[in-house]
């Protein structure tokens, strides 16, 4: 009941422009990295999608789209990290938009709706999916055994993981709202100078959990995958779960430097400032933040 009424006056505020006014004198303490996994056409049952929290509708990424081209300074990578280094001005209230994973409705649903508020994303693409054309691990042990299942499979020891990973890998059927994109598709995603492409390991495992050389070969491989479909090789790169401390360690972030990989993302709440390039923090964006709710968040409630 509390939260009904918190999210009507949420609305109303929204509706009214406070939001827009209180974000206009706003100056934000780094850049607004957000963080989207996949999305679902408008309508579609979300009961029986596995993680549907993590995926926003069309409805809601144009909503978001449209507040974030009206009343803040989108940024592609590029731009972002100049700003890092210290060899661009930041903006008062900068934004990078990026997507987790890849799902096939980035260029179905997602494409059409950055193209049409001109927003800038980065697509951090676990390869191994999308180049045998299998679903997500966590997908495929969702459908299989629960939700509840993932959990615990990200607290098991790599080999343990990969033995129940392998033991559930089902292939993508025709129509299926989680399968990955095509090697095709991302090539598509490549093309639109709006998009840039990251490296999210090959097959998304909790790398603190991998022996060294697993790490190496999950990192390598996936920037390797990338670079042949796309003709481009990465250079930012995001932590599968991304809990500082708990999904990475020391050894990931030597790993990724000895890869070429200049900016990574973990999935720690805060503004990215200028600090840390292997570790800059994001805001998680779930299928429960709606649009007042978002302009909220950038307005006040993200200090
Ligand atoms: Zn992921």
């Amino acid at each position: 009941m509390r939260q009904a009424v918190t999210a009507a006056v949420k609305r109303a505020l929204n509706l009214t422009g406070h939001y827009a006014r209180a974000l206009a004198e706003r100056r934000f303490p780094g850049i607004a990295v957000l963080a989207y996994h996949g999305v679902l056409a408008d309508g579609t049952q979300r009961a029986g999608v596995p993680f549907a929290q993590l995926h926003v509708s069309a409805e809601q990424l144009e909503d978001h789209c449209a507040l974030l081209a009206a009343h803040c300074d989108l940024l592609s990578l590029a731009q972002a990290d100049a700003i890092w280094r210290g060899e661009a001005e930041a903006p008062a209230r900068g934004v990078l938009v990026t997507f987790d994973d890849g799902h096939g409705a980035l260029v179905d649903l997602a494409l059409p709706i950055l193209r049409r508020h001109a927003v800038p994303a980065v697509l951090f693409a676990c390869t191994d999916p999308i180049v045998r054309q299998v679903h997500f691990w966590f997908d495929a042990v969702a459908r299989a055994r629960g939700e509840a299942a993932v959990e615990s499979a990200k607290a098991m020891a790599w080999n343990e993981w990969h033995a129940l990973a392998a033991s559930c890998e089902t292939r993508v059927a025709d129509g299926d709202l989680l399968a990955p994109l095509t090697a095709a598709q991302l090539v598509a995603l490549t093309a639109d100078p709006l998009i840039t492409i990251g490296a999210h390991t090959a097959s998304h495992p909790i790398l603190s959990r991998a022996p060294r050389d697993v790490q190496r070969a999950e990192i390598t491989q996936s920037i390797a995958a990338i670079a042949q479909v796309t003709g481009r090789t990465p250079t930012a790169f995001a932590y599968p779960n991304g809990r500082p401390g708990i999904d990475y360690d020391m050894t990931t972030l030597a790993l990724l430097r000895e890869a070429g990989i200049t900016t990574a993302f973990t999935t720690a709440e805060g503004f990215a400032a200028r600090s840390g390039p292997l570790e800059r923090s994001r805001f998680t964006m779930l299928a429960s933040i709606s649009v007042s709710e978002l302009a909220h968040r950038l307005a006040h409630a993200w200090t």
